[in-house]
């Protein structure tokens, strides 16, 4: 497929690494797990928002805009990304924090708070849980009309069919890979929220005839209500692509029972993947997404879905800044939930 024809600004200059993980797939025992490192993106540091950035940007750029504008959760990667491309695109910056867990955005919080404020962000409207973040975000772009400049609203997490064609060609990246290096997967695990990564894969595997299963983790949604958002992000960027596709809904797959008790909250089987993969790769997961993803790789694999002598391809989607917003979970000195 050419994406040649949309245009995009290039954040990343070469393919991310897809390494082995023997020391950890020793300590999981069963499948031979891998990893496509899109935490090693561009960006400050980079995540899988870098990609969908590389779209949104240009587009934003195309259109005349002085100033992006966004939501996320308090430590949102998808927003320190976005302000990082607005910077190197010299445009600026809003946000609208959305506070899901009650009284938790500090603007003096580390992590990705911090660098919210290193980075230069120009604005920062904070909203309780459950606030219609399009009427928001809205009425920022409003305000800057009215001032004579121009907004660029991005959707949560990038993930609009614009923003799903990152990993279009993320999916066109890895199958040149997969070539080169003469490798074969029966999985790919990847982490699914906003669900631009997850159905951006699909949709760039359906377009481009790749048949390994996607396998998305939950980082806030059980099945029932992450399925039907990913097949429709999936569907959008297949249209977007002028492809005679339609989606089958059998091939949208994701797990839950891993992010509980709640979006951005600690549990003991992140912990444990989080120090896993410290521990035996030293590749840093986050507590919010990727750790809780590679702890549901690792109970498919405990509970035999993927099975000794099958290889499994594990997409760090990055996020690493805030490690360091919950220091003593990750450490074992706070307790958290099961
Ligand atoms: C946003 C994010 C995800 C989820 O990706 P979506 O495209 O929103 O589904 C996964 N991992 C990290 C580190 C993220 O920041």
């Amino acid at each position: 497929m050419d994406l040649s024809r949309f245009p995009r600004r290039i954040y990343t200059e070469h393919p991310t690494p897809i390494e082995p993980l023997p020391r950890f797939s020793e300590w999981l025992g069963g499948p031979e797990i891998w990893i496509k490192r899109d935490d090693l993106l561009g960006l400050a540091p980079g995540g899988n928002k870098t990609r969908k950035l590389e779209f949104l940007a240009a587009d934003a750029l195309a259109k005349g805009a002085d100033t992006l504008v966004t939501c996320g959760a308090p430590q949102s990667n998808h927003c320190r990304i976005t302000l990082a491309a607005a910077v190197k695109e010299g445009l600026r910056c809003r946000f609208v924090i959305e506070e899901r867990v009650p009284n938790s955005y500090r603007e003096d919080a580390s992590g990705n708070n911090f660098m919210f404020r290193l980075l230069g962000v120009e604005a920062v409207t904070v909203v309780p849980a459950g606030t219609d973040m399009t009427a928001a975000m809205q009425k920022v772009a409003d305000d800057l009309a009215a001032e004579g400049r121009k907004g660029y609203i991005i959707p949560g997490g990038g993930s609009n069919a614009l923003g799903g064609l990152g990993y279009v060609a993320c999916a066109q990246e890895m199958q040149q890979q997969w070539f080169e290096k003469q490798l074969r997967f029966d999985h790919l695990v990847v982490g699914s929220g906003s669900s631009g990564t997850h159905g951006g894969l699909l949709a760039g595997f359906l377009g481009n005839r790749i048949d390994v299963p996607i396998t998305g983790v939950g980082v806030s949604r059980d099945p029932a209500d992450q399925e039907p958002l990913v097949h429709r992000e999936a569907q959008a960027v297949v249209d977007l692509l002028g492809l005679d596709i339609q989606v089958p809904r059998e091939a949208v797959v994701s797990v839950g029972g891993y992010w509980q008790p709640k979006y951005s909250v600690p549990n003991a089987k992140m912990v444990e993947a989080v120090q896993a993969l410290a521990r035996t790769e030293a590749i840093l997961l986050d507590p919010v997404y990727t750790g809780k993803v590679m702890a549901g790789l690792i109970g498919l694999a405990r509970q035999g879905r993927f099975k000794a002598g099958e290889r499994v391809l594990f997409l760090h989607t990055g996020g690493a800044p805030s490690v360091h917003a919950y220091e003593a979970e990750l450490l074992g000195s706070m307790p958290v939930a099961d």
